[in-house]
């Protein structure tokens, strides 16, 4: 269960903790570098750039530092409200942190993309260190030293891993602990998340509508949880899909229902594993035309412009 009530435990001496930023362009593999670190899923990732939405929460307990990830959407030009909110959120994120992964692709070489993310690092005046993920993609050693020369001008440590084969985590997770102030802990050991249960579960039918459908539905869908029944031997959850068309409630429906029920089966699945339990899910899909230009309704489906 991700939801416990223990107790926060008085930190030894010398305790470290603090909050640290994962950054950097979209689909270098922030969220599936945030699962890694906590050793839970409970950010949702797929080959579709702009997965992530929302600012998310993962914590880390070592023993001699909690280390507070937050996950943000890749940053990228705005192009309608949705995009603004997002950018403007992960500027937020980068002042507020201790401390700042420039996460970055080793397999891609060092573009405009990555510079312009950096360049953020750098206004914000947060310490950074630079995490050349993918490393078991085989990266060229002429595009890993444009990225540890660059690490280098810029006075910080460059750290190489594998988000997916949670390869060389062990060193990061060490190396982050390490540069963070004194501090308590700020939750409890065991949690692995401050989001409650029902925007992981949100999250994980939006995954499987980005897996399943590709391109087909874009960004254009929002999912609300309406309704979580626990009962001792199965957990009711009834959700709304929201989307922008009905073409797109069309295509989320299915040949007879064979989409929804696809959606729904496989959500169903990664719900169980969270919760440890067995599942009923109820999807409804309801279409409301052009949700993401109004920011009363963005905020409704849970997608507000933090201050
Ligand atoms: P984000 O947009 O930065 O949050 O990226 P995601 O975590 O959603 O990952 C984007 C894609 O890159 C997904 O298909 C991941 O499976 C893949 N990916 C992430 N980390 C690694 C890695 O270490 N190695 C490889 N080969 N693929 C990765
Ligand atoms: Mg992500």
């Amino acid at each position: 269960m991700l939801i416990l009530s223990d107790p926060i435990p008085l930190a030894p001496q010398g305790f470290k903790s603090g909050f640290v930023a994962l950054v950097g362009r979209p689909n270098v593999g922030k969220s599936t570098l945030l699962n890694g670190l906590v050793g839970q899923k409970i950010a949702i990732t797929s080959p579709t750039p702009q997965t992530t939405r929302n600012r998310l929460q993962g914590i880390l307990t070592l023993e001699t530092a909690q280390i507070i990830l937050v996950d943000t959407p890749g940053i990228h030009k705005p192009h309608h409200l949705l995009g603004e909110t997002i950018v403007h959120n992960a500027i937020g994120a980068i002042s507020a942190v201790d401390l700042v992964v420039w996460v970055v692709d080793s397999t891609v070489p060092l573009g405009t993309g990555d510079r312009f993310v950096a360049d953020m690092i750098i206004k914000a005046k947060t310490p950074a260190v630079v995490g050349l993920n993918k490393i078991d993609g085989s990266p060229s050693d002429r595009i890993l030293s444009t990225y540890t020369d660059y690490a280098r001008e810029l006075n910080w440590q460059a750290l190489q891993f594998s988000a997916l084969n949670e390869t060389g985590l062990e060193e990061l997770k060490i190396a982050l602990g390490d540069r963070l102030p004194l501090g308590p802990y700020y939750y409890s050991p065991d949690l692995v998340t401050d989001q409650p249960e029902r925007f992981i579960m949100a999250e994980l039918i939006r995954e499987q509508i980005l897996l399943l459908t590709r391109e087909e539905i874009p960004h254009s869908v929002a999912i609300s949880i309406d309704k979580v029944d626990e009962q001792p031997k199965l957990t009711s959850v009834m959700a709304t899909i929201h989307v922008e068309r009905d073409s797109q409630k069309g295509i989320l429906i299915g040949k007879k229902g064979a989409m929804i029920k696809e959606i729904g089966t496989q959500a169903r699945l990664q719900m169980q594993k969270m919760i440890m339990g067995s599942v009923h899910l109820e999807m409804f899909v309801r279409v409301q035309s052009n949700w993401r230009s109004h920011p009363s309704q963005l905020a409704d489906l849970g997608y507000r412009k933090e201050k």
